[in-house]
Protein backbone atom coordinates (compact mmCIF):
# COMPACT_ATOMS: atom_id res chain seq x y z
CA UNK A 1 0.00 0.00 0.00
CA UNK A 2 1.28 3.50 -0.72
CA UNK A 3 0.12 6.95 -0.83
CA UNK A 4 -2.99 8.53 1.48
CA UNK A 5 -5.35 5.60 1.79
CA UNK A 6 -8.83 5.90 3.35
CA UNK A 7 -9.70 3.24 6.02
CA UNK A 8 -13.05 2.80 7.28
CA UNK A 9 -14.40 1.23 10.49
CA UNK A 10 -17.51 0.08 10.07
CA UNK A 11 -19.14 -0.13 13.52
CA UNK A 12 -18.61 1.49 16.60
CA UNK A 13 -18.77 -1.14 18.81
CA UNK A 14 -15.93 -2.49 21.28
CA UNK A 15 -14.47 -3.98 17.99
CA UNK A 16 -14.59 -0.92 16.39
CA UNK A 17 -14.10 1.65 18.33
CA UNK A 18 -10.73 -0.74 19.86
CA UNK A 19 -9.73 -0.68 16.05
CA UNK A 20 -9.81 3.16 15.14
CA UNK A 21 -8.37 4.21 18.21
CA UNK A 22 -5.41 1.78 17.67
CA UNK A 23 -5.04 3.00 13.68
CA UNK A 24 -5.49 6.65 15.28
CA UNK A 25 -1.64 8.30 15.47
CA UNK A 26 0.16 4.79 13.83
CA UNK A 27 -1.67 4.82 10.54
CA UNK A 28 0.29 7.80 9.01
CA UNK A 29 -1.25 9.80 6.37
CA UNK A 30 -4.41 8.13 5.64
CA UNK A 31 -7.80 8.76 7.04
CA UNK A 32 -9.94 6.88 9.20
CA UNK A 33 -13.49 7.19 8.76
CA UNK A 34 -16.27 5.15 11.69
CA UNK A 35 -19.12 4.51 10.61
CA UNK A 36 -22.42 3.90 12.87
CA UNK A 37 -26.33 3.75 12.78
CA UNK A 38 -26.28 4.92 16.75
CA UNK A 39 -24.64 8.48 17.76
CA UNK A 40 -23.80 7.42 21.34
CA UNK A 41 -21.81 4.15 22.56
CA UNK A 42 -23.96 2.53 25.55
CA UNK A 43 -22.10 -0.37 27.12
CA UNK A 44 -23.68 -3.52 25.79
CA UNK A 45 -22.00 -5.54 28.67
CA UNK A 46 -24.45 -3.70 31.36
CA UNK A 47 -27.56 -4.14 29.27
CA UNK A 48 -29.33 -6.52 31.44
CA UNK A 49 -28.35 -3.56 34.01
CA UNK A 50 -30.43 -0.74 32.09
CA UNK A 51 -33.51 -3.93 32.09
CA UNK A 52 -33.22 -3.60 35.47
CA UNK A 53 -33.79 -0.48 36.27
CA UNK A 54 -30.02 1.25 36.30
CA UNK A 55 -29.12 4.19 34.31
CA UNK A 56 -26.39 3.96 32.04
CA UNK A 57 -23.56 6.16 31.06
CA UNK A 58 -23.43 7.50 27.38
CA UNK A 59 -21.03 8.66 25.72
CA UNK A 60 -21.02 10.73 22.19
CA UNK A 61 -19.21 8.97 19.63
CA UNK A 62 -18.07 11.39 17.51
CA UNK A 63 -16.82 13.60 20.08
CA UNK A 64 -14.98 10.70 21.35
CA UNK A 65 -13.78 10.42 18.08
CA UNK A 66 -12.93 13.43 16.62
CA UNK A 67 -10.86 14.50 19.22
CA UNK A 68 -8.83 11.13 18.14
CA UNK A 69 -8.78 12.67 14.87
CA UNK A 70 -11.10 10.59 13.70
CA UNK A 71 -14.03 11.36 11.27
CA UNK A 72 -17.26 9.95 12.49
CA UNK A 73 -20.23 9.12 10.11
CA UNK A 74 -23.83 9.03 12.28
CA UNK A 75 -25.23 6.31 9.46
CA UNK A 76 -26.70 2.83 8.83
CA UNK A 77 -24.67 1.02 6.27
CA UNK A 78 -26.98 -0.78 3.98
CA UNK A 79 -24.95 -2.61 1.44
CA UNK A 80 -21.45 -2.95 0.53
CA UNK A 81 -20.13 -3.14 -2.61
CA UNK A 82 -17.07 -5.01 -2.40
CA UNK A 83 -16.27 -4.70 -6.40
CA UNK A 84 -16.37 -1.18 -5.89
CA UNK A 85 -15.23 -0.32 -2.54
CA UNK A 86 -18.18 1.52 -1.46
CA UNK A 87 -20.27 1.06 1.73
CA UNK A 88 -23.67 2.59 0.82
CA UNK A 89 -25.86 4.36 3.45
CA UNK A 90 -29.32 4.70 4.82
CA UNK A 91 -28.99 8.59 4.48
CA UNK A 92 -28.59 8.16 0.31
CA UNK A 93 -24.79 8.37 0.01
CA UNK A 94 -21.93 6.32 0.27
CA UNK A 95 -18.44 6.11 1.47
CA UNK A 96 -15.24 4.93 -0.48
CA UNK A 97 -12.45 2.74 1.06
CA UNK A 98 -9.09 0.88 0.09
CA UNK A 99 -9.74 -1.18 3.58
CA UNK A 100 -12.15 -1.85 4.89
CA UNK A 101 -12.73 -3.36 9.44
CA UNK A 102 -15.78 -5.11 9.12
CA UNK A 103 -17.15 -5.15 13.05
CA UNK A 104 -21.01 -4.74 12.97
CA UNK A 105 -20.92 -6.78 16.22
CA UNK A 106 -23.78 -9.19 16.73
CA UNK A 107 -27.34 -8.69 17.57
CA UNK A 108 -30.62 -10.34 18.74
CA UNK A 109 -31.77 -13.96 17.27
CA UNK A 110 -35.19 -14.40 17.97
CA UNK A 111 -36.29 -16.33 14.91
CA UNK A 112 -35.51 -19.96 16.92
CA UNK A 113 -39.22 -20.82 17.58
CA UNK A 114 -43.05 -19.31 16.80
CA UNK A 115 -43.48 -16.32 18.60
CA UNK A 116 -40.37 -15.26 20.05
CA UNK A 117 -39.86 -12.39 17.46
CA UNK A 118 -43.32 -11.11 18.31
CA UNK A 119 -43.35 -11.51 21.76
CA UNK A 120 -40.24 -12.29 23.60
CA UNK A 121 -37.91 -9.29 24.62
CA UNK A 122 -34.49 -9.18 24.35
CA UNK A 123 -31.12 -7.48 26.29
CA UNK A 124 -29.01 -7.68 23.25
CA UNK A 125 -28.69 -4.26 21.94
CA UNK A 126 -29.71 -0.51 23.70
CA UNK A 127 -32.69 -0.86 21.36
CA UNK A 128 -34.07 -3.90 22.61
CA UNK A 129 -33.23 -3.19 26.45
CA UNK A 130 -35.68 -0.09 26.03
CA UNK A 131 -38.08 -1.78 28.30
CA UNK A 132 -38.34 -2.35 31.84
CA UNK A 133 -40.31 -5.86 33.86
CA UNK A 134 -43.20 -4.15 35.86
CA UNK A 135 -43.75 -7.01 38.17
CA UNK A 136 -45.66 -10.67 38.12
CA UNK A 137 -43.72 -13.60 36.35
CA UNK A 138 -40.65 -12.57 33.93
CA UNK A 139 -39.54 -16.08 32.05
CA UNK A 140 -36.10 -15.52 31.04
CA UNK A 141 -35.16 -18.16 27.95
CA UNK A 142 -31.84 -19.33 27.90
CA UNK A 143 -28.81 -20.00 30.97
CA UNK A 144 -25.77 -18.69 29.10
CA UNK A 145 -23.89 -16.02 30.25
CA UNK A 146 -26.23 -13.18 29.40
CA UNK A 147 -29.29 -15.14 30.85
CA UNK A 148 -27.87 -16.00 34.00
CA UNK A 149 -26.86 -12.69 34.45
CA UNK A 150 -29.71 -10.76 33.49
CA UNK A 151 -31.93 -13.48 35.72
CA UNK A 152 -29.77 -12.31 38.94
CA UNK A 153 -30.28 -8.63 38.02
CA UNK A 154 -33.97 -8.54 37.53
CA UNK A 155 -34.39 -11.27 40.80
CA UNK A 156 -32.46 -8.50 43.03
CA UNK A 157 -33.82 -5.63 41.75
CA UNK A 158 -37.16 -6.51 41.29
CA UNK A 159 -37.96 -8.88 44.49
CA UNK A 160 -41.68 -8.79 44.10
CA UNK A 161 -41.50 -10.05 40.28
CA UNK A 162 -41.04 -13.62 40.47
CA UNK A 163 -38.02 -14.74 37.78
CA UNK A 164 -38.43 -18.42 35.95
CA UNK A 165 -35.13 -19.19 34.15
CA UNK A 166 -35.75 -21.32 31.68
CA UNK A 167 -33.13 -23.69 30.14
CA UNK A 168 -31.64 -27.18 28.81
CA UNK A 169 -28.65 -27.04 30.97
CA UNK A 170 -27.45 -26.10 34.35
CA UNK A 171 -26.74 -22.48 34.34
CA UNK A 172 -23.69 -22.26 33.99
CA UNK A 173 -22.81 -25.79 32.83
CA UNK A 174 -19.68 -25.18 30.75
CA UNK A 175 -18.23 -23.55 33.47
CA UNK A 176 -16.72 -25.89 36.83
CA UNK A 177 -18.25 -27.35 39.54
CA UNK A 178 -17.39 -24.79 41.84
CA UNK A 179 -18.69 -22.02 39.35
CA UNK A 180 -22.07 -23.24 38.72
CA UNK A 181 -22.81 -24.18 42.12
CA UNK A 182 -22.21 -20.64 43.49
CA UNK A 183 -24.56 -19.98 40.55
CA UNK A 184 -27.35 -21.86 41.25
CA UNK A 185 -26.80 -20.93 44.79
CA UNK A 186 -27.02 -17.52 44.09
CA UNK A 187 -29.81 -17.30 41.79
CA UNK A 188 -31.89 -19.59 44.50
CA UNK A 189 -31.19 -17.10 47.35
CA UNK A 190 -32.47 -14.28 45.02
CA UNK A 191 -35.65 -16.23 44.70
CA UNK A 192 -35.04 -17.16 40.72
CA UNK A 193 -36.92 -20.52 39.82
CA UNK A 194 -34.56 -22.65 37.55
CA UNK A 195 -35.74 -25.24 35.72
CA UNK A 196 -33.20 -26.69 34.17
CA UNK A 197 -34.18 -29.66 31.78
CA UNK A 198 -36.85 -28.31 29.60
CA UNK A 199 -36.94 -26.78 26.00
CA UNK A 200 -38.94 -23.67 25.07
CA UNK A 201 -40.59 -24.39 21.66
CA UNK A 202 -42.94 -21.44 21.49
CA UNK A 203 -43.74 -18.01 23.24
CA UNK A 204 -47.21 -16.57 23.05
CA UNK A 205 -48.50 -12.96 24.73
CA UNK A 206 -49.34 -15.05 28.17
CA UNK A 207 -45.89 -17.17 28.74
CA UNK A 208 -43.98 -19.95 27.15
CA UNK A 209 -44.88 -23.26 26.07
CA UNK A 210 -42.08 -26.52 26.68
CA UNK A 211 -41.55 -28.87 24.65
CA UNK A 212 -43.36 -31.42 27.36
CA UNK A 213 -46.35 -29.32 26.80
CA UNK A 214 -46.17 -27.69 29.89
CA UNK A 215 -47.08 -24.01 29.52
CA UNK A 216 -45.13 -21.44 32.42
CA UNK A 217 -47.41 -18.49 32.75
CA UNK A 218 -45.39 -14.95 32.11
CA UNK A 219 -46.03 -11.63 31.69
CA UNK A 220 -42.60 -11.19 29.90
CA UNK A 221 -40.63 -13.21 28.29
CA UNK A 222 -36.54 -12.83 27.59
CA UNK A 223 -35.10 -14.73 24.78
CA UNK A 224 -31.26 -14.69 25.35
CA UNK A 225 -30.51 -17.73 23.57
CA UNK A 226 -27.76 -16.71 21.25
CA UNK A 227 -27.17 -13.75 19.41
CA UNK A 228 -27.13 -13.30 15.49
CA UNK A 229 -25.16 -11.20 12.86
CA UNK A 230 -25.86 -8.48 10.52
CA UNK A 231 -26.39 -9.92 7.20
CA UNK A 232 -24.40 -7.27 5.14
CA UNK A 233 -21.20 -9.19 4.77
CA UNK A 234 -23.26 -12.02 3.24
CA UNK A 235 -24.83 -9.93 0.96
CA UNK A 236 -21.67 -8.44 0.01
CA UNK A 237 -20.14 -12.01 -1.31
CA UNK A 238 -17.66 -12.45 1.23
CA UNK A 239 -16.95 -15.33 2.41
CA UNK A 240 -19.01 -16.43 5.63
CA UNK A 241 -20.35 -19.17 7.79
CA UNK A 242 -24.04 -20.25 8.22
CA UNK A 243 -24.27 -17.32 10.50
CA UNK A 244 -23.23 -14.55 8.46
CA UNK A 245 -20.06 -14.16 10.23
CA UNK A 246 -17.20 -13.21 7.88
CA UNK A 247 -14.22 -15.94 7.51
CA UNK A 248 -11.06 -14.97 8.34
CA UNK A 249 -7.33 -15.59 8.04
CA UNK A 250 -4.98 -15.61 10.36
CA UNK A 251 -4.30 -11.68 9.99
CA UNK A 252 -8.03 -11.40 10.56
CA UNK A 253 -8.70 -10.36 6.94
CA UNK A 254 -11.58 -11.48 4.93
CA UNK A 255 -10.61 -15.17 3.25
CA UNK A 256 -12.55 -13.79 0.09
CA UNK A 257 -11.86 -9.70 -0.04
CA UNK A 258 -8.12 -8.88 1.43
CA UNK A 259 -8.93 -5.81 1.60
CA UNK A 260 -11.59 -6.47 4.35
CA UNK A 261 -10.65 -7.49 8.09
CA UNK A 262 -13.27 -8.46 10.42
CA UNK A 263 -13.10 -8.37 14.17
CA UNK A 264 -15.62 -8.95 17.10
CA UNK A 265 -18.84 -10.86 17.00
CA UNK A 266 -19.56 -10.33 13.00
CA UNK A 267 -16.16 -12.38 12.41
CA UNK A 268 -15.28 -15.89 12.86
CA UNK A 269 -11.47 -16.07 14.52
CA UNK A 270 -9.87 -19.29 14.83
CA UNK A 271 -8.78 -19.26 18.73
CA UNK A 272 -6.88 -22.19 20.75
CA UNK A 273 -7.64 -25.46 20.49
CA UNK A 274 -8.85 -25.37 17.60
CA UNK A 275 -12.17 -23.46 18.31
CA UNK A 276 -13.22 -20.08 16.79
CA UNK A 277 -13.02 -17.53 19.59
CA UNK A 278 -16.51 -16.80 21.10
CA UNK A 279 -18.66 -13.96 20.50
CA UNK A 280 -17.50 -11.15 23.64
CA UNK A 281 -16.38 -8.21 24.57
CA UNK A 282 -13.49 -10.22 25.75
CA UNK A 283 -12.68 -11.06 22.11
CA UNK A 284 -14.02 -8.22 19.86
CA UNK A 285 -11.24 -5.58 22.21
CA UNK A 286 -8.14 -7.58 21.07
CA UNK A 287 -9.15 -8.48 17.67
CA UNK A 288 -10.15 -5.24 17.02
CA UNK A 289 -6.71 -4.21 18.30
CA UNK A 290 -5.45 -6.32 16.27
CA UNK A 291 -6.72 -6.15 12.98
CA UNK A 292 -5.74 -2.19 13.29
CA UNK A 293 -1.78 -3.34 13.79
CA UNK A 294 -2.24 -6.19 10.99
CA UNK A 295 -3.11 -3.33 8.40
CA UNK A 296 -0.83 -0.67 9.61
CA UNK A 297 1.74 -3.33 9.09
CA UNK A 298 1.15 -4.16 5.40
CA UNK A 299 1.13 -0.48 4.99
CA UNK A 300 4.69 -0.50 6.22
CA UNK A 301 5.12 -3.13 4.05
CA UNK A 302 4.79 -5.84 6.52
CA UNK A 303 3.71 -9.25 7.25
CA UNK A 304 1.70 -8.92 10.68
CA UNK A 305 2.63 -10.88 13.76
CA UNK A 306 0.20 -13.69 13.75
CA UNK A 307 -2.72 -12.84 16.18
CA UNK A 308 -1.39 -13.82 19.58
CA UNK A 309 -4.89 -15.10 21.91
CA UNK A 310 -6.12 -16.49 24.92
CA UNK A 311 -8.90 -15.64 27.17
CA UNK A 312 -7.63 -15.71 30.87
CA UNK A 313 -11.07 -15.58 32.56
CA UNK A 314 -14.94 -15.44 32.28
CA UNK A 315 -17.08 -12.78 34.40
CA UNK A 316 -20.18 -13.68 35.27
CA UNK A 317 -22.33 -11.00 37.25
CA UNK A 318 -24.90 -12.43 39.61
CA UNK A 319 -27.11 -9.18 40.57
CA UNK A 320 -24.71 -5.93 42.49
CA UNK A 321 -23.41 -7.69 44.67
CA UNK A 322 -22.02 -10.95 43.24
CA UNK A 323 -20.28 -12.41 40.26
CA UNK A 324 -18.51 -15.52 39.65
CA UNK A 325 -15.10 -14.90 38.11
CA UNK A 326 -13.99 -18.60 36.11
CA UNK A 327 -10.18 -18.49 35.60
CA UNK A 328 -9.58 -20.24 32.10
CA UNK A 329 -7.04 -22.50 30.43
CA UNK A 330 -5.27 -20.96 27.22
CA UNK A 331 -8.08 -23.06 25.06
CA UNK A 332 -10.94 -21.40 27.03
CA UNK A 333 -11.72 -24.48 29.11
CA UNK A 334 -12.17 -24.17 33.06
CA UNK A 335 -9.34 -23.68 35.51
CA UNK A 336 -9.31 -24.31 39.16
CA UNK A 337 -9.63 -21.04 40.78
CA UNK A 338 -13.04 -19.32 40.90
CA UNK A 339 -13.62 -16.26 42.40
CA UNK A 340 -16.96 -15.45 44.04
CA UNK A 341 -19.04 -13.01 46.33
CA UNK A 342 -18.27 -9.26 46.56
CA UNK A 343 -14.89 -9.91 45.69
CA UNK A 344 -16.05 -11.53 42.21
CA UNK A 345 -18.67 -8.68 41.91
CA UNK A 346 -15.19 -5.69 42.41
CA UNK A 347 -13.45 -7.79 39.80
CA UNK A 348 -15.79 -7.75 37.20
CA UNK A 349 -16.57 -4.19 37.34
CA UNK A 350 -13.50 -3.43 37.65
CA UNK A 351 -13.00 -5.71 33.90
CA UNK A 352 -15.95 -3.89 32.63
CA UNK A 353 -14.43 -0.71 33.42
CA UNK A 354 -11.18 -1.18 32.13
CA UNK A 355 -12.75 -2.58 28.63
CA UNK A 356 -14.81 0.94 28.31
CA UNK A 357 -10.94 2.40 29.00
CA UNK A 358 -9.60 -0.04 26.09
CA UNK A 359 -11.83 1.21 23.72
CA UNK A 360 -10.49 4.25 24.44
CA UNK A 361 -13.93 5.20 26.14
CA UNK A 362 -12.05 7.12 28.93
C1 LIG B 1 -26.50 -8.14 28.21
C2 LIG B 1 -25.16 -8.52 27.67
C3 LIG B 1 -24.11 -8.77 28.56
C4 LIG B 1 -22.85 -9.12 28.06
N1 LIG B 1 -21.84 -9.36 28.95
C5 LIG B 1 -20.61 -9.67 28.48
C6 LIG B 1 -19.52 -9.90 29.40
O1 LIG B 1 -19.70 -9.84 30.62
N2 LIG B 1 -18.30 -10.17 28.87
C7 LIG B 1 -18.08 -10.25 27.52
O2 LIG B 1 -16.95 -10.51 27.11
N3 LIG B 1 -19.08 -10.04 26.63
C8 LIG B 1 -20.34 -9.76 27.08
N4 LIG B 1 -21.37 -9.54 26.19
C9 LIG B 1 -21.09 -9.65 24.75
C10 LIG B 1 -20.49 -8.35 24.21
O3 LIG B 1 -21.33 -7.27 24.49
C11 LIG B 1 -20.30 -8.45 22.70
O4 LIG B 1 -19.59 -9.63 22.41
C12 LIG B 1 -19.53 -7.23 22.20
O5 LIG B 1 -20.31 -6.08 22.37
C13 LIG B 1 -19.14 -7.40 20.74
O6 LIG B 1 -18.48 -6.26 20.32
P1 LIG B 1 -18.49 -5.81 18.78
O7 LIG B 1 -17.68 -4.58 18.70
O8 LIG B 1 -18.16 -6.98 17.94
O9 LIG B 1 -20.02 -5.51 18.46
P2 LIG B 1 -21.07 -4.51 19.11
O10 LIG B 1 -20.68 -4.14 20.49
O11 LIG B 1 -22.37 -5.16 18.89
O12 LIG B 1 -20.97 -3.21 18.21
C14 LIG B 1 -21.39 -3.21 16.86
C15 LIG B 1 -21.62 -1.79 16.41
O13 LIG B 1 -22.00 -1.83 15.04
C16 LIG B 1 -23.07 -0.91 14.84
N5 LIG B 1 -23.84 -1.36 13.69
C17 LIG B 1 -24.47 -2.55 13.52
N6 LIG B 1 -25.05 -2.60 12.32
C18 LIG B 1 -24.77 -1.43 11.70
C19 LIG B 1 -25.04 -0.92 10.41
N7 LIG B 1 -25.72 -1.61 9.49
N8 LIG B 1 -24.59 0.32 10.10
C20 LIG B 1 -23.88 1.04 11.00
N9 LIG B 1 -23.57 0.59 12.23
C21 LIG B 1 -24.01 -0.63 12.58
C22 LIG B 1 -23.85 -0.92 16.14
O14 LIG B 1 -24.59 0.29 16.29
C23 LIG B 1 -22.74 -1.08 17.16
O15 LIG B 1 -22.28 0.14 17.65
C24 LIG B 1 -22.63 -9.20 26.66
C25 LIG B 1 -23.68 -8.93 25.77
C26 LIG B 1 -24.94 -8.58 26.26
C27 LIG B 1 -26.04 -8.28 25.30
Amino acid sequence: MTGKQHIVVLGAGYAGLAAARRLAGRAGAAQITVVDARAEFVERVRLHQQVAGQRLRRWDLAEILERKGIRFVLARATRIDAAAKRVELDRGDSVGYDVLIYALGSLADRGQVPGAAEFAKSVATPEDSAWAANGGTIAVVGAGATGIELAAELAESQPDSHVVLLSADEPGAWLSAKAAAHIRAVLEKLGVEIRADVKVVEVTADGVRLASGDFVEAGTAVWTTGFGVPDLAARAGLAVDGAGRVLTDESLRSISHPEIYAAGDSAVVAGPGGRSLRMACATALPTGKYAADAIVARMRGREPRDLRFRYILQCISLGRRDAVIQALHADDTPARTVLRGRLGAKVKETIVRGAATAAGLR
